[in-house]
Protein backbone atom coordinates (compact mmCIF):
# COMPACT_ATOMS: atom_id res chain seq x y z
CA UNK A 1 0.00 0.00 0.00
CA UNK A 2 0.87 3.08 -0.55
CA UNK A 3 -0.49 6.74 0.01
CA UNK A 4 -0.21 7.52 -3.05
CA UNK A 5 -2.64 4.70 -4.38
CA UNK A 6 -5.81 6.64 -4.64
CA UNK A 7 -4.39 8.29 -7.27
CA UNK A 8 -4.10 5.91 -10.01
CA UNK A 9 -7.17 6.92 -12.08
CA UNK A 10 -5.86 10.86 -11.76
CA UNK A 11 -2.31 9.27 -13.00
CA UNK A 12 -3.88 7.81 -15.93
CA UNK A 13 -6.13 10.94 -17.05
CA UNK A 14 -3.16 12.99 -16.62
CA UNK A 15 -1.32 11.18 -18.67
CA UNK A 16 -3.72 10.99 -21.49
CA UNK A 17 -3.89 14.72 -21.17
CA UNK A 18 -0.19 15.48 -21.24
CA UNK A 19 0.64 13.15 -24.27
CA UNK A 20 -1.74 15.15 -26.38
CA UNK A 21 0.79 18.56 -26.16
CA UNK A 22 1.78 20.94 -23.57
CA UNK A 23 0.42 20.23 -20.07
CA UNK A 24 -2.39 22.61 -19.83
CA UNK A 25 -2.24 22.44 -15.81
CA UNK A 26 0.88 23.35 -15.82
CA UNK A 27 1.78 26.32 -18.01
CA UNK A 28 4.26 28.47 -16.64
CA UNK A 29 4.57 32.19 -17.64
CA UNK A 30 8.11 32.82 -18.41
CA UNK A 31 7.54 36.32 -18.95
CA UNK A 32 4.33 38.68 -18.07
CA UNK A 33 4.39 41.57 -20.31
CA UNK A 34 1.53 42.98 -19.33
CA UNK A 35 -2.22 42.07 -18.35
CA UNK A 36 -2.82 40.66 -21.81
CA UNK A 37 0.78 39.36 -23.48
CA UNK A 38 3.16 36.65 -21.67
CA UNK A 39 5.85 34.40 -23.06
CA UNK A 40 5.58 30.69 -22.43
CA UNK A 41 7.79 28.20 -23.30
CA UNK A 42 9.60 30.75 -25.67
CA UNK A 43 6.58 31.68 -27.48
CA UNK A 44 4.09 35.02 -27.14
CA UNK A 45 0.95 34.93 -26.29
CA UNK A 46 -2.32 36.39 -25.88
CA UNK A 47 -3.66 36.04 -22.25
CA UNK A 48 -7.77 35.07 -22.58
CA UNK A 49 -7.79 32.94 -19.48
CA UNK A 50 -6.66 34.89 -16.54
CA UNK A 51 -9.26 36.78 -14.31
CA UNK A 52 -8.10 40.32 -14.76
CA UNK A 53 -10.80 41.57 -15.88
CA UNK A 54 -10.02 45.15 -15.74
CA UNK A 55 -6.37 44.77 -16.48
CA UNK A 56 -5.34 46.48 -13.08
CA UNK A 57 -2.31 44.06 -12.37
CA UNK A 58 -0.14 46.75 -14.18
CA UNK A 59 -1.64 49.76 -13.78
CA UNK A 60 0.74 52.41 -12.79
CA UNK A 61 -1.47 54.15 -9.54
CA UNK A 62 -1.55 50.65 -8.06
CA UNK A 63 1.91 49.60 -8.88
CA UNK A 64 3.02 52.46 -7.09
CA UNK A 65 0.95 52.30 -4.25
CA UNK A 66 2.41 49.08 -3.35
CA UNK A 67 6.30 50.00 -4.30
CA UNK A 68 5.51 52.87 -1.88
CA UNK A 69 4.54 50.56 0.84
CA UNK A 70 7.05 47.77 0.62
CA UNK A 71 10.01 50.31 1.45
CA UNK A 72 7.89 52.12 3.94
CA UNK A 73 6.23 48.79 5.74
CA UNK A 74 8.25 45.91 4.48
CA UNK A 75 7.28 42.39 2.95
CA UNK A 76 4.91 41.23 5.48
CA UNK A 77 3.39 40.94 8.53
CA UNK A 78 4.64 37.32 9.83
CA UNK A 79 1.26 37.68 11.79
CA UNK A 80 -2.28 36.90 12.23
CA UNK A 81 -4.88 39.57 12.48
CA UNK A 82 -5.31 38.97 16.23
CA UNK A 83 -1.63 38.47 16.69
CA UNK A 84 0.81 41.26 15.58
CA UNK A 85 -0.66 41.12 11.75
CA UNK A 86 -3.21 43.93 11.90
CA UNK A 87 -1.68 47.56 10.67
CA UNK A 88 -3.91 50.38 10.13
CA UNK A 89 -3.85 50.17 6.32
CA UNK A 90 -5.91 46.62 7.11
CA UNK A 91 -8.44 48.57 9.12
CA UNK A 92 -8.71 51.40 6.41
CA UNK A 93 -8.64 48.47 3.68
CA UNK A 94 -11.63 47.40 5.49
CA UNK A 95 -13.76 50.79 6.13
CA UNK A 96 -13.00 51.23 2.44
CA UNK A 97 -14.71 47.81 1.25
CA UNK A 98 -17.78 48.46 3.61
CA UNK A 99 -18.04 52.26 2.20
CA UNK A 100 -17.91 50.51 -1.25
CA UNK A 101 -20.16 48.33 -0.79
CA UNK A 102 -22.77 50.36 1.71
CA UNK A 103 -22.47 47.99 4.37
CA UNK A 104 -21.72 48.53 8.00
CA UNK A 105 -18.42 46.36 8.39
CA UNK A 106 -15.99 44.42 6.45
CA UNK A 107 -13.35 41.21 7.16
CA UNK A 108 -10.46 40.63 4.92
CA UNK A 109 -8.42 37.79 4.68
CA UNK A 110 -5.28 36.32 2.82
CA UNK A 111 -7.58 34.49 -0.14
CA UNK A 112 -10.72 34.85 -1.67
CA UNK A 113 -10.38 30.86 -0.87
CA UNK A 114 -10.20 31.40 3.14
CA UNK A 115 -13.07 34.19 3.44
CA UNK A 116 -15.46 31.66 2.12
CA UNK A 117 -13.61 28.90 4.42
CA UNK A 118 -14.00 31.62 7.51
CA UNK A 119 -17.20 33.08 6.78
CA UNK A 120 -18.70 29.93 6.32
CA UNK A 121 -17.35 27.78 9.33
CA UNK A 122 -17.95 31.32 11.17
CA UNK A 123 -21.28 31.72 10.51
CA UNK A 124 -22.73 28.24 10.60
CA UNK A 125 -21.77 25.06 13.14
CA UNK A 126 -23.73 21.47 13.33
CA UNK A 127 -27.31 22.67 14.59
CA UNK A 128 -27.56 24.92 11.10
CA UNK A 129 -28.43 24.27 7.38
CA UNK A 130 -26.63 25.22 4.39
CA UNK A 131 -28.72 25.67 1.45
CA UNK A 132 -25.66 25.84 -1.61
CA UNK A 133 -26.45 26.39 -5.63
CA UNK A 134 -24.88 23.26 -7.22
CA UNK A 135 -22.65 24.73 -8.98
CA UNK A 136 -20.80 26.45 -6.05
CA UNK A 137 -17.17 27.14 -6.16
CA UNK A 138 -14.86 24.39 -4.54
CA UNK A 139 -14.37 26.97 -1.94
CA UNK A 140 -17.87 27.27 -0.84
CA UNK A 141 -18.15 23.42 -0.68
CA UNK A 142 -15.08 23.44 1.51
CA UNK A 143 -16.27 26.33 3.87
CA UNK A 144 -19.40 23.62 4.46
CA UNK A 145 -17.34 20.94 5.21
CA UNK A 146 -15.42 22.81 7.84
CA UNK A 147 -18.49 23.92 9.40
CA UNK A 148 -20.06 21.05 10.47
CA UNK A 149 -23.67 22.26 9.05
CA UNK A 150 -26.05 20.26 6.98
CA UNK A 151 -25.27 21.24 3.77
CA UNK A 152 -28.51 21.04 0.72
CA UNK A 153 -28.03 21.36 -2.66
CA UNK A 154 -30.17 22.58 -4.79
CA UNK A 155 -30.47 22.92 -8.49
CA UNK A 156 -28.59 25.71 -10.09
CA UNK A 157 -29.70 28.89 -10.49
CA UNK A 158 -32.98 28.06 -9.44
CA UNK A 159 -35.39 30.02 -7.13
CA UNK A 160 -38.00 27.73 -7.04
CA UNK A 161 -35.77 24.48 -6.07
CA UNK A 162 -34.55 26.22 -3.13
CA UNK A 163 -38.26 27.10 -2.21
CA UNK A 164 -39.07 23.72 -2.05
CA UNK A 165 -36.47 22.65 -0.16
CA UNK A 166 -36.38 25.76 2.91
CA UNK A 167 -40.07 24.59 2.58
CA UNK A 168 -39.34 20.90 3.37
CA UNK A 169 -37.20 22.19 6.12
CA UNK A 170 -39.80 23.78 8.00
CA UNK A 171 -39.93 26.70 10.03
CA UNK A 172 -38.52 25.86 13.26
CA UNK A 173 -35.70 27.62 15.41
CA UNK A 174 -33.11 26.75 13.13
CA UNK A 175 -30.42 28.97 11.24
CA UNK A 176 -30.83 28.64 7.16
CA UNK A 177 -27.96 29.96 5.11
CA UNK A 178 -28.32 30.42 1.55
CA UNK A 179 -25.08 30.25 -0.67
CA UNK A 180 -25.07 31.34 -4.62
CA UNK A 181 -22.35 33.50 -6.75
CA UNK A 182 -23.15 36.56 -8.60
CA UNK A 183 -21.36 35.66 -11.78
CA UNK A 184 -20.10 31.71 -12.24
CA UNK A 185 -17.00 31.15 -13.67
CA UNK A 186 -17.49 27.84 -16.00
CA UNK A 187 -20.45 29.24 -18.00
CA UNK A 188 -20.37 32.58 -17.39
CA UNK A 189 -23.82 32.92 -16.35
CA UNK A 190 -25.42 34.97 -13.56
CA UNK A 191 -27.48 34.21 -10.88
CA UNK A 192 -31.37 35.56 -10.37
CA UNK A 193 -30.11 37.24 -6.79
CA UNK A 194 -33.16 39.08 -7.10
CA UNK A 195 -34.97 36.07 -6.91
CA UNK A 196 -33.25 34.23 -4.30
CA UNK A 197 -33.63 36.91 -2.39
CA UNK A 198 -37.27 37.23 -2.20
CA UNK A 199 -37.19 33.22 -1.39
CA UNK A 200 -34.60 33.82 1.30
CA UNK A 201 -36.95 36.84 3.16
CA UNK A 202 -39.76 34.28 2.94
CA UNK A 203 -38.23 31.61 4.91
CA UNK A 204 -36.69 34.05 7.14
CA UNK A 205 -32.71 32.35 5.91
CA UNK A 206 -29.82 34.23 5.56
CA UNK A 207 -28.09 35.04 2.11
CA UNK A 208 -24.70 35.29 1.03
CA UNK A 209 -23.26 35.97 -2.42
CA UNK A 210 -19.92 35.21 -3.68
CA UNK A 211 -19.21 38.14 -6.13
CA UNK A 212 -15.79 36.89 -6.56
CA UNK A 213 -15.86 37.24 -10.27
CA UNK A 214 -18.24 40.10 -10.60
CA UNK A 215 -17.20 42.83 -8.35
CA UNK A 216 -15.87 45.67 -10.84
CA UNK A 217 -17.87 43.90 -13.30
CA UNK A 218 -20.89 44.29 -12.52
CA UNK A 219 -23.81 47.07 -11.13
CA UNK A 220 -23.78 50.48 -11.75
CA UNK A 221 -20.82 51.13 -9.50
CA UNK A 222 -19.25 47.73 -9.33
CA UNK A 223 -20.64 46.50 -6.29
CA UNK A 224 -21.55 42.72 -8.58
CA UNK A 225 -24.48 41.42 -9.54
CA UNK A 226 -26.64 41.67 -6.83
CA UNK A 227 -26.45 45.36 -7.24
CA UNK A 228 -27.37 44.91 -10.75
CA UNK A 229 -30.59 43.12 -9.46
CA UNK A 230 -31.49 45.72 -7.23
CA UNK A 231 -30.76 43.49 -4.26
CA UNK A 232 -28.02 44.55 -2.70
CA UNK A 233 -30.19 45.71 0.31
CA UNK A 234 -31.60 41.89 0.87
CA UNK A 235 -28.43 40.15 1.00
CA UNK A 236 -26.68 39.41 4.26
CA UNK A 237 -22.79 38.96 3.41
CA UNK A 238 -21.23 39.34 0.29
CA UNK A 239 -18.00 37.82 -0.22
CA UNK A 240 -15.50 38.29 -2.90
CA UNK A 241 -11.84 37.86 -3.75
CA UNK A 242 -8.66 40.91 -4.43
CA UNK A 243 -7.12 38.35 -6.75
CA UNK A 244 -9.41 38.92 -10.10
CA UNK A 245 -11.17 42.78 -10.74
CA UNK A 246 -8.52 43.97 -8.05
CA UNK A 247 -5.26 42.41 -9.47
CA UNK A 248 -4.07 41.64 -6.13
CA UNK A 249 -4.56 38.40 -3.75
CA UNK A 250 -7.07 38.16 -0.69
CA UNK A 251 -10.40 37.86 -0.09
CA UNK A 252 -13.20 39.85 1.87
CA UNK A 253 -16.52 39.76 3.37
CA UNK A 254 -18.86 42.43 3.83
CA UNK A 255 -21.63 42.90 6.01
CA UNK A 256 -24.21 44.96 7.58
CA UNK A 257 -25.05 42.60 10.93
CA UNK A 258 -24.83 44.26 13.75
CA UNK A 259 -22.48 41.17 15.42
CA UNK A 260 -20.38 40.51 12.27
CA UNK A 261 -17.14 41.61 13.84
CA UNK A 262 -17.86 38.83 16.51
CA UNK A 263 -16.04 36.46 13.66
CA UNK A 264 -13.17 38.09 14.23
CA UNK A 265 -12.74 36.04 17.50
CA UNK A 266 -14.77 33.11 16.31
CA UNK A 267 -13.42 32.25 12.38
CA UNK A 268 -10.43 30.18 12.28
CA UNK A 269 -9.10 30.47 8.63
CA UNK A 270 -9.03 34.50 10.01
CA UNK A 271 -7.41 33.77 13.15
CA UNK A 272 -4.93 31.08 12.31
CA UNK A 273 -3.31 32.24 9.60
CA UNK A 274 -0.85 35.48 8.61
CA UNK A 275 -2.07 38.67 7.44
CA UNK A 276 -2.28 40.38 3.88
CA UNK A 277 1.05 41.42 3.29
CA UNK A 278 1.31 45.66 3.02
CA UNK A 279 1.88 45.62 -0.33
CA UNK A 280 -0.93 43.78 -1.35
CA UNK A 281 -3.54 45.86 0.74
CA UNK A 282 -2.00 49.05 -0.85
CA UNK A 283 -2.71 47.76 -4.53
CA UNK A 284 -6.10 46.65 -3.86
CA UNK A 285 -6.87 49.81 -1.95
CA UNK A 286 -6.23 51.67 -5.26
CA UNK A 287 -7.87 49.67 -7.11
CA UNK A 288 -10.45 50.06 -5.46
CA UNK A 289 -10.47 53.68 -6.23
CA UNK A 290 -9.60 53.13 -9.72
CA UNK A 291 -12.93 51.15 -9.94
CA UNK A 292 -14.45 54.27 -8.59
CA UNK A 293 -12.89 57.18 -10.59
CA UNK A 294 -12.61 55.00 -13.71
CA UNK A 295 -16.23 53.84 -14.90
CA UNK A 296 -14.56 53.12 -18.61
CA UNK A 297 -12.79 50.65 -17.86
CA UNK A 298 -16.04 48.32 -17.48
CA UNK A 299 -17.06 50.32 -20.14
CA UNK A 300 -14.36 48.82 -22.22
CA UNK A 301 -14.71 45.33 -20.99
CA UNK A 302 -17.96 45.11 -21.75
CA UNK A 303 -17.51 45.70 -25.23
CA UNK A 304 -15.01 43.73 -25.69
CA UNK A 305 -16.73 41.08 -24.16
CA UNK A 306 -19.91 41.82 -26.61
CA UNK A 307 -17.09 41.76 -29.48
CA UNK A 308 -15.80 38.16 -28.72
CA UNK A 309 -19.42 37.04 -27.59
CA UNK A 310 -20.55 37.28 -30.83
CA UNK A 311 -17.55 36.90 -33.27
CA UNK A 312 -17.33 33.15 -31.61
CA UNK A 313 -21.01 32.58 -31.45
CA UNK A 314 -21.04 34.39 -35.42
CA UNK A 315 -18.67 31.18 -35.99
CA UNK A 316 -20.84 28.56 -34.54
CA UNK A 317 -19.61 27.67 -31.52
CA UNK A 318 -21.39 26.49 -28.43
CA UNK A 319 -21.63 29.38 -25.95
CA UNK A 320 -21.92 28.69 -22.00
CA UNK A 321 -24.32 31.59 -21.50
CA UNK A 322 -25.09 34.89 -22.68
CA UNK A 323 -22.69 38.11 -22.54
CA UNK A 324 -20.28 38.42 -20.01
CA UNK A 325 -16.12 38.58 -19.79
CA UNK A 326 -16.60 35.19 -18.70
CA UNK A 327 -17.14 33.26 -22.76
CA UNK A 328 -17.18 29.08 -22.28
CA UNK A 329 -16.87 27.34 -25.47
CA UNK A 330 -18.51 24.18 -25.50
CA UNK A 331 -16.41 21.31 -26.88
CA UNK A 332 -17.63 17.98 -28.13
CA UNK A 333 -15.56 15.58 -25.74
CA UNK A 334 -12.56 15.66 -23.30
CA UNK A 335 -10.54 14.57 -26.02
CA UNK A 336 -11.54 17.32 -28.63
CA UNK A 337 -11.25 20.21 -25.72
CA UNK A 338 -7.34 18.96 -24.95
CA UNK A 339 -6.63 19.37 -28.93
CA UNK A 340 -8.61 22.49 -29.44
CA UNK A 341 -7.06 24.22 -26.19
CA UNK A 342 -3.21 22.80 -27.79
CA UNK A 343 -4.13 24.12 -31.44
CA UNK A 344 -4.80 27.76 -29.91
CA UNK A 345 -1.84 27.62 -27.24
CA UNK A 346 0.30 26.82 -30.60
CA UNK A 347 -1.11 29.77 -32.75
CA UNK A 348 -0.18 31.97 -29.47
CA UNK A 349 -3.91 32.45 -27.41
CA UNK A 350 -4.23 30.86 -24.09
CA UNK A 351 -7.40 30.17 -22.68
CA UNK A 352 -8.83 28.11 -19.94
CA UNK A 353 -9.26 24.43 -20.45
CA UNK A 354 -12.25 23.25 -17.90
CA UNK A 355 -12.59 19.69 -17.78
CA UNK A 356 -14.77 17.05 -15.64
CA UNK A 357 -14.89 16.41 -13.10
CA UNK A 358 -14.25 20.30 -12.55
CA UNK A 359 -17.13 21.32 -14.25
CA UNK A 360 -20.89 21.57 -14.30
CA UNK A 361 -22.51 19.00 -15.85
CA UNK A 362 -19.68 17.25 -17.27
CA UNK A 363 -18.86 19.85 -20.07
CA UNK A 364 -15.83 20.19 -22.00
CA UNK A 365 -15.10 24.05 -22.36
CA UNK A 366 -12.57 26.28 -23.40
CA UNK A 367 -13.20 29.64 -20.56
CA UNK A 368 -12.15 32.65 -21.91
CA UNK A 369 -12.18 35.51 -20.59
CA UNK A 370 -12.26 39.37 -21.75
CA UNK A 371 -10.22 41.92 -20.30
CA UNK A 372 -10.68 45.65 -20.73
CA UNK A 373 -7.35 45.72 -21.36
CA UNK A 374 -7.65 44.03 -24.77
CA UNK A 375 -7.47 45.85 -28.02
CA UNK A 376 -9.81 45.42 -30.79
CA UNK A 377 -6.74 43.60 -31.92
CA UNK A 378 -6.36 41.00 -30.09
CA UNK A 379 -9.78 39.87 -29.49
CA UNK A 380 -9.80 39.53 -33.39
CA UNK A 381 -6.94 38.04 -33.19
CA UNK A 382 -7.98 35.29 -30.33
CA UNK A 383 -11.70 34.99 -32.81
CA UNK A 384 -9.64 34.26 -35.57
CA UNK A 385 -7.56 31.77 -33.74
CA UNK A 386 -10.83 30.15 -33.23
CA UNK A 387 -11.82 29.86 -36.64
CA UNK A 388 -8.99 28.37 -38.02
CA UNK A 389 -9.06 25.72 -35.30
CA UNK A 390 -12.63 25.20 -35.18
CA UNK A 391 -12.26 24.63 -39.05
CA UNK A 392 -8.99 22.63 -38.95
CA UNK A 393 -10.54 20.18 -36.24
CA UNK A 394 -14.01 20.32 -38.18
CA UNK A 395 -16.15 21.58 -34.96
CA UNK A 396 -17.04 24.24 -37.18
CA UNK A 397 -17.60 24.64 -40.93
CA UNK A 398 -16.95 27.84 -42.55
CA UNK A 399 -19.79 27.49 -45.24
CA UNK A 400 -22.22 26.80 -42.48
CA UNK A 401 -21.12 27.40 -38.91
CA UNK A 402 -23.54 27.34 -36.89
CA UNK A 403 -25.61 24.19 -37.59
CA UNK A 404 -22.40 22.55 -37.34
CA UNK A 405 -21.69 23.33 -34.35
CA UNK A 406 -25.09 22.29 -32.77
CA UNK A 407 -24.38 19.08 -34.57
CA UNK A 408 -21.24 18.59 -33.09
CA UNK A 409 -22.54 18.84 -29.33
N1 LIG B 1 -15.02 32.11 -5.07
C1 LIG B 1 -15.16 31.91 -6.39
C2 LIG B 1 -16.54 31.92 -6.97
C3 LIG B 1 -14.06 31.71 -7.20
O1 LIG B 1 -14.21 31.49 -8.50
C4 LIG B 1 -12.77 31.72 -6.62
C5 LIG B 1 -11.49 31.52 -7.42
N2 LIG B 1 -11.58 31.19 -8.70
C6 LIG B 1 -12.67 31.92 -5.25
C7 LIG B 1 -13.80 32.12 -4.50
C8 LIG B 1 -11.31 31.91 -4.56
O2 LIG B 1 -10.65 33.08 -4.77
P1 LIG B 1 -9.05 33.21 -4.55
O3 LIG B 1 -8.41 32.88 -5.85
O4 LIG B 1 -8.86 34.62 -4.14
O5 LIG B 1 -8.68 32.25 -3.48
Amino acid sequence: MDLFDKFAALTTQYASIVEAGADPFGVCMDDIRSATEAVVGGQDVILAGTNNYLGLTFDPACIRAAQETLSRAGTGTTGSRIANGTYSAHRLLEQELADFFACTSAMVFPTGYQANLGIISGLAGPEDYILIDAHCHASIYDGCRLSGATVIRFRHNSPADLDQRLSRLGGGDTNKLVIVEGLYSMFGDIAPVDEFAAVKNKHGAYLCVDEAHSVGVYGDTGRGVAEAANASADVDFIVGTFSKSLGSIGGFCVSSHPKFDLLRLASRPYMFTASLSPANVASVRTALQQIRIRPELRRNLWQNAAALHSGLSDLGFSLGAGVSPIIAVQMPSREAAVDFWNRLFRKGVYVNLALPPGTPNSSSLLRCSVLAAHRPDQIEQIRRAFEEVGIETGIIDKSQPARLAQAAQ
